[in-house]
């Protein structure tokens, strides 16, 4: 992994409501998310977040349902547009972009793998993974190649004629991350991918996903609220509280030097 950063994320903030603006100044005058609720109706999702995601790294971000983990990754790509602060992808500023650079943007530096993995249950598992492809009108000689070449990845091969339903869960979520990866993304976007998946297959993904990225050296970021996932998983992890990070380190660093008390909390659950 090089120290180079892909994305820069500065000051990033999401309110969601008719009145952000008005939200926004009484966020940077120190109002708590549930004060600006209870008082205006307008909901903060994501407050202020800065971070650096290095390239070739895994980078999760982890926090407990409503911390704001999936409106932060939408707003990396605009799914979300933000209310306020700086997304830099190699410089360029996301939140300049007008359409048409947008959605090359989203084309070519980022594919999302999503906990419910939506394969159509009428396709081969090759015919699933090369959808996209197909959708972006790549030749259909090339889109099975790159489609074969990503299910290789992920050990599915034998299964690519296969339809969905004669896979289990794992293989499943494998056929997603398939999907994902023959886009040949600079950034995979991970939310809760593995969450809905039995313990022991889902330990087995996070070992896989691992030796993936170790093989890959894609950059990932990943977003889960299992502590323990998030230790095995990532390089560094940013840790998520009502809309704020609270801290940013190696799995180490937030181990053995919590920032605050509810980081404590979280790790004296850490098996
Ligand atoms: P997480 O993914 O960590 O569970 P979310 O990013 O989904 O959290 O949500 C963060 C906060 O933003 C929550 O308070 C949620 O209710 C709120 N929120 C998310 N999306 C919307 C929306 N479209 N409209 C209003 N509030 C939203
Ligand atoms: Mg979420």
């Amino acid at each position: 992994m090089g120290d180079t950063a892909l994305i820069e994320v500065k000051q990033l903030t999401k309110i969601f409501g008719p009145h952000q603006e008005k939200a926004l100044e009484l966020l940077n005058q120190g109002w708590s998310k549930k004060r600006i609720f209870t008082e205006t109706k307008q909901t903060v999702g994501v407050n202020r977040a800065s971070f650096t995601v290095k390239e070739g790294e895994i980078f999760v971000i982890m926090g407990l349902s409503g911390s704001g983990k999936s409106t932060l990754i939408r707003l990396l790509n605009r799914l979300i547009e933000p209310t306020d602060g700086s997304i830099l992808f190699r410089g360029e500023n996301i939140v300049d972009m007008n359409e048409e650079r947008l959605r090359e943007f989203r084309r070519t530096a980022m594919s999302m793998v999503f906990q419910k993995f939506a394969l159509f249950p009428h396709k081969t598992v090759v015919q699933n993974v090369e959808f996209g492809l197909e959708v972006q009108k790549v030749p259909a000689k090339i889109r099975r190649e790159k489609a074969r070449e990503a299910l290789a990845l992920v050990g599915l091969e034998e299964w690519a004629d296969q339809y969905p339903d004669q896979l289990s869960g794992g293989m499943q979520q494998r056929v997603g991350l398939a999907r994902a990866l023959a886009n040949s993304p600079q950034v995979l976007l991970m939310d809760e991918a593995f969450s809905a998946l039995d313990p022991m297959i889902r330990k087995d993904m996070q070992e896989e996903l691992r030796e993936l990225q170790e093989k890959l050296k894609k950059t990932i970021i990943f977003i889960t609220h299992d502590l323990n996932e998030a230790l095995r998983i990532g390089d560094r992890i940013a840790l998520m509280k009502d809309g704020s990070i609270v801290q940013i380190g190696t799995p180490e660093e937030i181990m053995i030097t919590p920032a605050n008390e509810y980081v404590e909390k979280f790790i004296e659950d850490v098996d």
